[in-house]
């Protein structure tokens, strides 16, 4: 609970951003503060150790899931994939097209960056209304890999993104 404390007091809110209506969580003083971060790559280490020993990757969501997810990999000894959006990363790659609280976006991850059979862990910082999540456990399905679960720091529950996500479970630090 001190943890959660501390990691929601490192959450601010700026309104209209990216645009008119938009009441955007900014994290970036989480990063700020070593604490908060710690205490947000532990709780998520906790919650892995205790409910998905079994994970073989982590999977980050471009761009604010490449903050957490790598420091969340190394703590449990497992690689990361970047999903990114469209036209960023070299090679061959797969592509899913999705629609976002506030735009229109195509996401795509290498071809040789997940195996068959491997079961992963998607880290993203918010769920909003579970587009880009969904998008993202659709590219980790078209390889033949399993997801065991999202892990998000927040969660906006008034636009029901788990629900969207339907059996996927999403694990998140904070909600509103
Ligand atoms: P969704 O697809 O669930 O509607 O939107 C989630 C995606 O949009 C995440 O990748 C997240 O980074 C970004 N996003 C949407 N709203 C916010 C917000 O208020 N704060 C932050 N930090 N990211 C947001």
């Amino acid at each position: 609970a001190e943890k959660l404390d501390l990691i929601s007091k490192c959450i601010r809110t700026f309104h209209d951003f990216p645009t008119k209506g938009i009441p955007f969580k900014d994290i970036c003083p989480i990063l700020k503060d070593p604490k908060a971060l710690a205490a947000v790559t532990d709780l998520f280490e906790e919650h892995v150790r205790r409910t998905y020993p079994q994970v073989d990757l982590i999977v980050g969501l471009d761009a604010r899931g490449f903050l957490f997810g790598p420091l969340l990999a190394q703590r449990l000894g497992v690689g990361f994939a970047p999903i990114r959006k469209k036209g960023k990363l070299p090679g061959p790659t797969l592509s899913v097209a999705y629609s976002l609280e506030y735009a229109k976006a195509e996401a795509e991850i290498q071809e040789d960056a997940v195996s068959a059979g491997q079961k992963v862990l998607i880290v993203d910082d918010l769920l909003a209304t579970g587009g880009t999540l969904y998008a993202a456990c659709e590219l980790i399905k078209q390889q033949k890999a399993e997801v065991l679960g999202c892990l998000v720091v927040i969660e906006l529950k008034y636009l029901n993104g788990s629900e969207k996500l339907q059996s996927t479970p999403v694990f998140s630090l904070i909600q509103y």
